[in-house]
């Protein structure tokens, strides 16, 4: 039962072949057994789910239904939960359980999705390898001497071991395409704005984003449609109609224009990558997609923009954890500097605080226009670059990262290192737009994503084309030994 997607989970529902409570016990014994060996979850909700997949079982018996209702799923830590923990993967947050729910929990749980957990991340969502989690590192399924990706990564192995079907994540800089990529999962980054972010922790507002991550395209339609929507409580939200995504996974790519930009096969990316990248675009070739060469001039400079952009945000929004409000406070201070000081120094780890010190940096009297206005003004050529080559072409396909996964405290010691592994995903959230990163074989044993882009609020493009590929190749369907 464990193999089921949320596509099959909902027909099996709707024809009566197990009850949401019976696979919720399946799932909740599989990650009992399982998940030791992969750290992907923070908090368990056994009861809540148990409470959640019989009430889902009597609203389908009163004749509803839904393809969420009784669906077991997963929040991302941040995500904010009603009297449950909400860690954020710090221990400034390991003590503190939300007083509401999140839009995004909220509008799932009325759909009829049932929360087995809170999935392991990075602290406040920073980083790429789920390493600098207060809980400790996630591994890999495909190897669990590898990483799964960041910030995203409990919800990427957990899906990927085949723990539960699909979870929620979200990306400021990649966190749901680039763990979906190292864990051979489907992920979807939707437009700023699609998702409301009320109750969502806050990394860097101007470029969080939650969204699905899930096995197959289908199933991404079927979260995406639980999550997306106008949310007056976010101020950003937009209130655009949301389209039925599943109902747009059929359409024909006979005529469909993918942009490939000549700056994506640079030296920087590994030549085994750049074959199934290429293969991947000889597949939707064969599909009737017509294959043009493009150019994103400024893309050299993303990566210097977005680590001055992301860690000013980071260090305007965590000022908010100061000792005294909630989270963790330090024991006997001595007045109230030595509160903050210490409440703080003690309660983040080291990533988080270099990234406040980084922010406040390039925010402060004398540094700010030399680095967060220019920052801004290279945000708006990443995004005219892309508005230029969607002129020209519907989607823009590249890989979703340069390397595949690499080994548990291989990056450790050089930030930097690490924060150029964000090549390719980065300049959605600087732009804003939707992205997505699917399946496309196998390096050493270990994932290959290959990442599609397209127009502000085309989500249902980049499902389409992902479902027609999946059609058509198996990659997806892999599954990792030993789950
Ligand atoms: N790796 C990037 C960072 O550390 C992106 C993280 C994210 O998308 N949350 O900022």
């Amino acid at each position: 039962m464990h193999q089921l997607t949320l596509a099959e989970i909902a027909r099996g529902l709707a024809d009566k072949k197990f009850s949401s409570e019976e696979l919720t016990k399946v799932l909740l014994a599989r990650i009992a057994q399982l998940d030791p060996q992969l750290n992907s979850f923070i908090s368990l909700t056994e009861d809540l789910a148990l409470q959640q997949a019989k009430s889902a079982d009597v609203r389908r018996a009163n004749g509803e239904s839904g393809a969420l209702l009784g669906a077991p799923i997963a929040h991302k830590d941040l995500f904010c939960t009603q009297g449950i923990r909400t860690s954020c993967g710090s221990k400034m947050l390991d003590n503190f359980k939300a007083p509401y729910d999140a839009t995004v929990v909220a509008k799932l749980a009325a759909a009829g999705a049932v929360t087995l957990g809170k999935t392991n991340m990075d602290e406040f969502a920073m980083g790429s390898a789920n390493e600098s989690s207060y809980y400790g590192a996630v591994k890999n399924p495909w190897n669990l001497e590898h990483v799964p990706g960041g910030s995203s990564g409990g919800s990427a192995a957990a899906v990927a071991a085949r723990l539960l079907p699909a979870a929620t994540a979200t990306d400021t800089g990649g966190s749901i395409r680039q763990p979906a990529a190292f864990t051979n999962l489907t992920g979807l980054k939707p437009t700023y704005g699609r998702v409301s972010r009320w109750g969502m922790i806050a990394y860097a507002s101007s470029l969080d984003q939650g969204g699905p991550l899930a096995r197959t395209a289908e199933d991404c339609a079927i979260l995406l449609q639980g999550m997306a929507g106008f949310d007056p409580k976010d101020s950003t939200s937009i209130d655009e109609p949301v389209p039925d995504y599943s109902a747009g996974l059929n359409g024909s790519l006979q005529g469909l224009r993918i942009g490939v930009p000549k700056e994506y096969f640079s030296a920087g990316l590994d030549p085994r990558i750049a074959e199934l990248i290429h293969n991947s675009v000889k597949e939707l070739e064969k599909l009737g997609a017509v294959v043009k060469e493009i150019s994103l001039p400024n893309m050299q400079h993303a990566i210097p923009a977005y680590y001055v952009i992301a860690p000013a945000e980071a260090s305007s929004n965590l000022s908010r954890f100061d000792g005294v409000r909630f989270g963790y406070r330090c024991e006997n201070p001595k007045d109230l500097t030595d509160l903050y000081k210490r409440s703080r120094g003690e309660g983040f780890g080291p990533e988080v605080q270099r990234r406040i010190m980084v922010g406040a940096y390039a925010l402060s009297a004398g540094y700010y226009d030399a680095y967060y206005l220019k920052a801004q003004k290279i945000r708006r050529l990443v995004k005219n670059d892309f508005m230029a080559a969607f002129n020209e072409v519907d989607i823009i396909l590249g890989p979703t990262t340069p390397n595949p996964a690499w080994k548990l405290g291989a990056k450790n010691s050089d930030p930097v290192a690490a924060y150029l592994e964000d090549v390719y995903t980065i300049t959605a959230n600087l732009a804003g737009l939707p992205g997505l990163s699917m399946p496309a074989g196998f390096v050493d044993g270990l994932p290959v994503g290959v990442q599609l882009l397209a127009p502000y609020f085309q989500e249902g493009r980049l499902l389409n084309v992902a479902h027609q590929y999946q059609l058509n190749t198996d990659w997806h369907t892999r599954t990792p030994t030993g789950f």
